[in-house]
């Protein structure tokens, strides 16, 4: 009996181990052709800088419309493409687009896009970066790059040479999804980034005593390093009154908007103008 038992929960082992497979490889033919059959949008989230009351800029976040899966999350789809040799393209991609649709917004607006470490293997990337600026007119200093802490893990003697080159001409350098990585601060201090932003898993529970605590520290060695801290995953208004009683200045979150399509932009900016509208008239009815 244990022996029959034995084998058939090998044979339910075997096929679930197949069909993950099967998945895993149907996903990454139809990513191999996403970009040529157009299924890559980007998204805009807006981040919000508090003193001001008005949105500094966008971040770009890809979006894959699947035909068949509906919209599959950058979560899924980016550890793909950087696995299977992808993310150079798409990277590229990302930035053509999103500058170039950047060049049209009004004002001084801020774009921001996530850059893989993977990229940074790339010898183009600067040369990529800078040619994406010049065919969309994008100024650099409207140009934000986020970059996270697992870059470090490579050459870091590159990746400072590369961050140095992006900065010098203008480019805002951020570290994204400060303190989920892998903490060695010691490039902190070899590298001056313009902005840290703190993650949002510290953002997201701030009541729970040890979060708070990091939040804290995180901001008081933004300030020591003179490197402003941007809050992410901000989804209450509660939230945004302790991070601003904090010091932190600028947000980014649900409260304010979620990631959506280009097109949507001038609604956001206008709901972000009534949000602080009608914050200013609670504060008022408050005094
Ligand atoms: P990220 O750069 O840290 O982007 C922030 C993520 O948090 C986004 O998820 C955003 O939708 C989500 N978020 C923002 N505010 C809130 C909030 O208030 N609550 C919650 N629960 N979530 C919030 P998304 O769009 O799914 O992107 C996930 C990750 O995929 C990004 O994390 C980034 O690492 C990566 N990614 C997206 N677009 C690109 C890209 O063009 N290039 C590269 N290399 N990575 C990208
Ligand atoms: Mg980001
Ligand atoms: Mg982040
Ligand atoms: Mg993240």
């Amino acid at each position: 009996r244990a022996k029959a038992e034995g084998r058939s929960g090998y044979r339910i082992f075997e096929p679930s181990m197949r069909e993950a497979l099967n998945e895993r490889r149907e996903l990454e033919r139809d990513l191999r052709l996403a970009l040529e059959n157009d299924e890559l949008e980007i998204f805009y989230q807006p981040f919000v800088h508090a003193d001001r009351q008005a949105v500094s800029g966008f971040e770009a976040l890809l979006r894959w419309r699947h035909p068949r899966r509906g919209l599959v999350s950058p979560g899924v789809f980016i550890p793909l493409a950087e696995e299977i040799g992808l993310i150079e393209q798409i990277g590229v991609w990302a930035l053509r687009t999103a500058s170039a649709q950047a060049a049209n917004w009004p004002g001084d607006l801020i774009l921001s896009v996530n850059l893989s470490p993977v990229q940074f293997r790339s010898r183009t990337l600067v040369a990529d970066v800078r040619q994406a600026l010049a065919r969309s007119g994008l100024s650099p200093r409207r140009l934000q790059l986020e970059v996270t802490e697992s870059l470090f893990l490579d050459d870091g003697d590159n990746t400072l040479a590369i961050l140095t080159d992006l900065r010098s001409d203008g480019m805002i350098i951020s570290m994204d999804d400060f303190g989920t990585g892998y903490s060695s601060l010691g490039y902190l201090s070899r590298f001056p980034f313009d902005k840290i932003k703190i993650d949002q898993s510290f953002v997201r529970d701030m009541t729970l005593p040890e979060n708070m605590a990091i939040v804290r520290a995180v901001i008081g060695l933004g300030r020591a390093l003179k490197m402003p801290v941007i809050a992410e995953g901000i989804e209450t208004v509660e939230q945004l009154r302790m991070l601003r009683a904090e010091g932190c200045r600028e947000m980014q979150g649900f409260l304010f908007s979620r990631p959506r399509p280009a097109g949507d932009l001038p609604r956001i900016l206008a709901e972000v103008q009534a949000f602080w509208a009608s914050e200013r008239e609670a504060a008022h009815s408050v005094a």
